[in-house]
């Protein structure tokens, strides 16, 4: 720290780290940009890392986990927000009228695999576990009852009654296969409000659309569920109005449908995977109890978090690590153990258990949309990256080009990643960000 502190570029490496905006373990690149003109081959202007601090220029990780850098997952929730709210109200190319198409918010779960700890309420009391009269006892000698009343911190939640009763190949099975459900899930939507619509799929077409935006979320018991927004819009997208014979109720009966028809099979074990019966269908209004916004940072929420917020890592899984030496939780262990197991037989080899094992099985993507739902992620950082360029022409670090009469070419290569134990601390404070703890840090 002190050697960086000291170090006579200092402040040109302070102002690579803010421009970074406080990214823990930043990209190292090499490299140069160069600008001619077209008309001549004069070299207009040129930038080449070899007189940044250390030769290298650091830029954003951009990684969505907040476990490993919280400044670049705070900017991709913040983008999700942006995302997922302009599809709702408009803005970044949405047009406002958008607010008015039919519009829901969803939750699919998954079914049980075997009864875990839960804390439950009702107007306000937390009710007993899982009070249960005349409980069975289950071949391992487990009561299946538990009357505690957990507290929300209890580390039980989400725990199996009892762990060798639990179906463990089943939960990580159902993570796997969700992707495809949930893809199957939006197909079934689409035929079932044509028919409720008396019209055929591609005349449907012709007249509304429907696009989703989703995110997955881990529930405490290892299973991803889905949020989605689900709206309807008129032929071209949210630009054009849906007709009026297309409302909310309509969509709601096509999703109630649909949540309860549709399955995906893993047929080498011969078994078949449907949605939970917990189904959650809500009117996304201005005015009402879902309001947009609340909707937009619901699912903003989850798009920074993976499954170590159930407790275990945030790294794959190497074939060499000792499962039991682990630091996690021993319902992680298990569904770990799960995947491991199911990821070795040759006819689950599509399901890629093993590299995801660290996910519990799930390799599908945290937050998706359909093409025509609002702007796109790529959209919202190119507008950054070009308010940024423009600051940089503004504060004359960059000569302004007309970009029509200028060759640029680029060679960039990666030199590594990460910040030291001490820079790590002197970003902290140039940024006014968290605090690292110990582990992370230069790689
Ligand atoms: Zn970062
Ligand atoms: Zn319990
Ligand atoms: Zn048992």
């Amino acid at each position: 720290m002190i050697d960086r502190l000291n170090h006579p570029d200092y402040d040109r490496w302070a102002a690579q780290i803010k421009r970074s905006g406080g990214c823990r373990q930043p990209i190292h690149l090499r490299g140069k940009v160069e600008h001619y003109d077209q008309a001549t081959g004069h070299l207009l202007h040129r930038y080449t890392t070899r007189t940044e601090p250390d030769g290298i220029l650091r830029v954003p990780c951009k990684t969505r986990r907040a476990t490993r850098c919280p400044a670049c997952a705070e900017t991709y929730r913040a983008d999700t927000y942006q995302l997922v709210r302009t599809g709702l109200v408009g803005g970044k190319g949405v047009p406002e009228t958008v607010s008015a198409h039919p519009c829901l918010f969803v939750t699919l779960t998954a079914p049980s695999f075997g009864a875990v700890h839960v804390r439950r309420e009702k107007s306000g009391k937390v009710l007993p576990c899982h009070a249960r009269r005349n409980a069975e006892t289950c071949p391992h000698g487990q009561v299946m009852s538990c009357t505690r009343r957990h507290s929300a911190e209890d580390a039980c939640l989400g725990e199996p009654l009892c762990p060798d009763c639990y179906d463990y190949e089943g939960s990580v099975l159902f993570n796997a296969i969700s992707p495809e459900l949930w893809r199957r899930f939006t197909e079934a939507l689409r035929r079932r409000f044509a028919k409720l619509s008396g019209l055929t799929l591609k005349a449907l077409r012709e007249q509304a659309v429907i696009s989703f935006a989703k995110v997955a979320e881990y529930q405490r018991r290892g299973i991803v569920h889905f949020h989605a927004v689900i709206r309807l819009d008129g032929p071209d997208g949210p630009t054009s109005p849906p007709p009026a014979w297309a409302t909310a109720e309509a969509l709601a009966d096509a999703v109630q449908h649909a949540a309860a028809v549709v399955t995906a099979d893993v047929k080498p074990l011969s078994r078949t995977f449907r949605w939970g019966e917990q189904l959650d269908v809500r009117r996304i209004t201005m005015d009402g109890e879902l309001t947009e916004q609340a909707v937009a940072a619901y699912i903003a929420k989850y798009a920074t978090k993976a499954a170590e917020c159930v407790g275990t890592l945030d790294r794959r899984i190497q074939p060499l690590d000792d499962l039991a030496a682990l630091s996690i939780r021993d319902h992680a262990r298990r569904l770990i153990a799960a995947c491991m197991r199911l990821g070795s037989l040759d006819a689950l080899a599509d399901l890629r258990l093993i590299q995801w094992a660290h996910m519990l099985g799930f390799r599908g993507h945290f937050s998706t949309k359909s093409r025509r739902y609002s702007t796109t992620l790529g959209q919202l950082r190119a507008a950054r990256e070009e308010h940024q360029r423009a600051e940089d022409i503004t504060t004359g670090r960059l000569p302004l080009f007309d970009e029509d009469t200028v060759l640029v070419i680029a060679h960039w290569e990666y030199a590594g990643q990460g910040l030291s134990a001490g820079e790590l601390l002197l970003a902290a404070a140039i940024t006014g960000t968290q605090l690292p703890t110990a582990g992370s840090g230069a790689r």
